[in-house]
Protein backbone atom coordinates (compact mmCIF):
# COMPACT_ATOMS: atom_id res chain seq x y z
CA UNK A 1 0.00 0.00 0.00
CA UNK A 2 1.00 3.86 -0.59
CA UNK A 3 1.98 5.50 2.62
CA UNK A 4 1.01 8.95 0.13
CA UNK A 5 -1.67 10.57 1.35
CA UNK A 6 -4.51 11.24 -1.48
CA UNK A 7 -4.37 15.25 -1.40
CA UNK A 8 -0.46 14.45 -1.84
CA UNK A 9 -1.05 12.27 -4.79
CA UNK A 10 -3.45 14.35 -6.63
CA UNK A 11 -1.10 17.61 -5.91
CA UNK A 12 1.78 15.53 -7.38
CA UNK A 13 -0.30 14.13 -10.57
CA UNK A 14 -1.17 18.24 -11.11
CA UNK A 15 2.34 19.29 -11.04
CA UNK A 16 2.85 16.02 -13.20
CA UNK A 17 0.57 16.89 -16.18
CA UNK A 18 1.41 20.70 -15.94
CA UNK A 19 5.05 19.57 -16.44
CA UNK A 20 3.87 17.40 -19.68
CA UNK A 21 1.93 19.85 -21.19
CA UNK A 22 4.73 22.41 -20.72
CA UNK A 23 7.16 19.90 -21.90
CA UNK A 24 4.86 19.35 -25.08
CA UNK A 25 5.08 23.43 -25.77
CA UNK A 26 8.41 23.24 -25.77
CA UNK A 27 8.99 20.75 -28.10
CA UNK A 28 6.48 22.17 -30.62
CA UNK A 29 8.67 25.76 -29.83
CA UNK A 30 11.90 23.54 -30.88
CA UNK A 31 10.40 22.14 -33.89
CA UNK A 32 9.75 25.83 -35.29
CA UNK A 33 13.07 27.30 -34.20
CA UNK A 34 15.38 24.82 -35.98
CA UNK A 35 16.64 26.12 -38.58
CA UNK A 36 17.37 21.88 -39.90
CA UNK A 37 15.37 19.08 -39.59
CA UNK A 38 15.90 17.90 -36.06
CA UNK A 39 16.90 14.32 -37.11
CA UNK A 40 18.84 14.97 -39.99
CA UNK A 41 22.29 14.43 -38.90
CA UNK A 42 24.78 16.94 -38.55
CA UNK A 43 27.04 17.57 -41.27
CA UNK A 44 30.22 18.95 -41.20
CA UNK A 45 30.65 22.09 -43.34
CA UNK A 46 33.26 24.99 -44.84
CA UNK A 47 30.33 27.73 -44.86
CA UNK A 48 29.84 30.30 -41.89
CA UNK A 49 26.29 30.26 -42.39
CA UNK A 50 26.22 26.60 -41.77
CA UNK A 51 28.19 26.31 -38.72
CA UNK A 52 25.86 28.63 -36.64
CA UNK A 53 22.55 26.68 -37.98
CA UNK A 54 24.86 23.12 -37.17
CA UNK A 55 25.08 24.94 -33.84
CA UNK A 56 21.46 25.84 -33.05
CA UNK A 57 20.66 22.66 -34.25
CA UNK A 58 23.02 20.88 -31.84
CA UNK A 59 21.82 23.14 -29.21
CA UNK A 60 18.04 22.73 -29.68
CA UNK A 61 18.56 18.62 -30.62
CA UNK A 62 20.37 18.43 -27.14
CA UNK A 63 17.28 20.40 -25.52
CA UNK A 64 14.93 18.37 -27.07
CA UNK A 65 16.47 14.69 -26.05
CA UNK A 66 16.28 16.71 -22.43
CA UNK A 67 12.83 17.44 -23.26
CA UNK A 68 11.93 13.94 -24.21
CA UNK A 69 13.70 12.03 -21.68
CA UNK A 70 11.44 14.31 -19.02
CA UNK A 71 8.60 13.33 -20.73
CA UNK A 72 9.40 9.88 -20.61
CA UNK A 73 10.10 10.31 -16.55
CA UNK A 74 6.74 12.39 -16.85
CA UNK A 75 4.58 9.36 -18.34
CA UNK A 76 6.66 6.53 -16.42
CA UNK A 77 5.89 8.47 -13.08
CA UNK A 78 1.77 9.08 -14.57
CA UNK A 79 1.88 5.16 -14.87
CA UNK A 80 3.13 5.09 -11.54
CA UNK A 81 0.70 6.99 -10.01
CA UNK A 82 -2.22 4.92 -11.32
CA UNK A 83 -0.64 1.85 -10.54
CA UNK A 84 0.14 2.58 -6.95
CA UNK A 85 2.95 1.73 -7.14
CA UNK A 86 4.39 5.56 -7.44
CA UNK A 87 6.85 6.52 -4.81
CA UNK A 88 9.36 3.93 -4.48
CA UNK A 89 12.71 3.84 -5.13
CA UNK A 90 13.75 1.54 -8.14
CA UNK A 91 17.23 1.10 -6.64
CA UNK A 92 16.02 0.19 -3.26
CA UNK A 93 12.59 -0.36 -2.97
CA UNK A 94 12.54 1.67 -0.35
CA UNK A 95 9.71 4.69 0.10
CA UNK A 96 10.85 8.20 -1.42
CA UNK A 97 11.23 11.08 0.74
CA UNK A 98 7.52 12.97 0.54
CA UNK A 99 9.33 16.62 0.38
CA UNK A 100 11.69 15.18 -2.41
CA UNK A 101 8.29 13.89 -4.58
CA UNK A 102 7.00 17.42 -4.38
CA UNK A 103 9.96 19.06 -5.02
CA UNK A 104 10.46 16.55 -8.12
CA UNK A 105 7.62 14.79 -8.92
CA UNK A 106 9.41 12.23 -11.42
CA UNK A 107 12.50 11.30 -8.99
CA UNK A 108 12.47 7.39 -8.78
CA UNK A 109 15.05 7.21 -6.71
CA UNK A 110 15.56 7.96 -2.81
CA UNK A 111 17.61 10.44 -1.63
CA UNK A 112 20.60 7.99 -0.40
CA UNK A 113 20.36 6.12 -3.73
CA UNK A 114 19.95 9.32 -6.01
CA UNK A 115 23.33 10.31 -4.27
CA UNK A 116 25.61 7.38 -4.55
CA UNK A 117 24.44 6.99 -8.46
CA UNK A 118 25.64 10.31 -8.99
CA UNK A 119 29.29 10.51 -10.55
ZN1 LIG B 1 16.76 4.04 -2.61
Amino acid sequence: MLRLPQHTLDKIKKLLLLRQREVEEQLKEIEKDDPLTLDAPIESSESGTDSWQAEVHGRLVSLKTDLLDLSKKIKVSLSNLSKGTYGKCESCGKDIETARLEAMPTATLCLSCSKKSKK
